[in-house]
């Protein structure tokens, strides 16, 4: 990756070209040297550069920070922005080009299905925080998206269906092979038509009539409050756009909950590790814990007499209910008694006194006169 070319260059358009003639650009130029239908042994290496000038100047953000910084990465990208197009395992542009030259007609299963657009799916993580008080996440893929320009019609000039000349109309294009058995012939759907028996009239020329193009979609998903792991948010229309106008399909969002260094979640309570001093415990205190939720301070009174691992159940201060109005699970806090590694003198004697109070055999006990006597003879030695 040495001498990285201009990207305006890569795709051919002026450093002003909207947003059309940037996408009408790379749909032209990809369509040259896809691998699927170039012969360059380069192929491959050049759609990749097509491709990464494209997710770029495709998105108004990432092409404000190029324009600028000479780089997509830059400020204004916010926690909230995610980027599927590096891991979007099995469904990156490559792929969407090779679906899209093929048609999606690989299978051959009936017509209904192939004109239908395919669900497509994402895991989307979010930290225990997000979830808790709900979020906003921008996401980017990649996808076949309704072609804007003929409105998924196919059509250049809403013109009419004409019978497709490739297959006669039939939807099916028959081939005939010798073998030694005698003649083996076979039927496919018919690639032009994607076995629809007609095409446009006047094919759209951003899309070559097939009503969708591949695309970097961005939107917002909306993730909400007291969300469960696991759970599936399904963003209708949002998958792989239909054939020629037929329904999309949706995007499936995967919501997985990121582990929490100090919270533990299960269902909607949250479970929580809290320090207490030796005495607090012995003795009842309150301590401060911080809550789920933003800025959220918990005082939590630790009972006289609580032992290290003894909880404190706080209601209403765990996980968000979902959809519930704002109720929330229980805040379950579990006592670790700290006992002190140093103390003052006055601290050390206090407790010395405590111990022979109850009965308690300890080490080394000295009062502090002793103790000065013994370092001034250490010093005199
Ligand atoms: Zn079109
Ligand atoms: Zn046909």
């Amino acid at each position: 990756m040495a001498d990285k070319r201009d990207y305006y260059e890569v795709l051919g358009v002026d450093r002003d070209a909207d947003q059309r003639t940037i996408k009408r650009a790379f749909l032209k130029k990809a369509r040259e040297v896809h691998p699927d239908v170039s012969d360059d042994p380069d192929a491959e290496e050049k759609f990749k550069e097509v491709n990464e000038a494209y997710s770029v100047l495709s998105d108004e953000q990432k092409r404000a920070n190029y324009d600028r910084f000479g780089s997509a990465d830059g400020p204004g990208m916010g926690s909230g922005y995610v980027d599927f197009s590096d891991i979007f395992g099995g469904m990156g542009m490559d792929d969407i080009f090779s679906s899209f030259f093929g048609g999606g007609a690989s299978s051959s299963r009936g017509r209904a299905q192939r004109r239908n657009g395919r669900d497509m799916a994402i895991t989307l993580t979010v930290t225990l925080e997000e979830a808790a008080s709900g979020c906003t996440k921008t996401i980017s893929y990649d996808r076949l998206a309704t072609c804007e320009d003929c409105h998924g019609s196919g059509s250049s000039d809403g013109g009419g269906d004409k019978p497709c000349p490739r297959c006669h109309g039939t939807g099916f294009v028959t081939t005939v092979q010798r073998s030694i058995f005698g003649q083996v012939q076979s039927s496919s759907p018919c690639p032009d038509c994607q076995g629809e028996g007609t095409v446009v009239d006047h094919p759209c020329e951003m899309c070559s009539g097939q009503g969708r193009t591949p695309t970097h979609e961005k939107i917002d998903i909306e993730v909400p409050a007291g969300i469960a792991d696991g759970r599936q948010l399904r963003v209708r229309g949002y998958g792989e756009a239909g054939f020629r106008g037929a329904p999309s399909g949706d995007l499936i969002v995967n919501v997985h909950i990121a582990a929490h260094q100090r919270f533990k979640r299960s269902g909607d309570d949250l479970y929580v590790d809290v320090p207490v001093p030796m005495a607090g415990a012995a003795l009842g205190c309150t301590v401060e814990v911080e809550g789920i939720l933003q800025d959220e301070r918990i005082q939590v009174e630790i009972p006289a007499g609580t032992q290290h691992g003894d909880t404190v159940t706080v209601d209403g201060r765990g996980m968000p209910r979902s959809g519930g109005g704002g109720a929330r699970g229980r805040l379950i806090v579990r006592a670790l008694i700290e006992v002190p590694r140093r103390m003052s003198p006055a601290a050390r004697e206090a407790l010395e006194r405590f111990a022979r109070e109850m009965g308690q055999d300890v080490n080394a006990r000295k009062t502090v006169g002793d103790r000065i006597r013994d370092a001034i003879d250490d010093i005199l030695e």
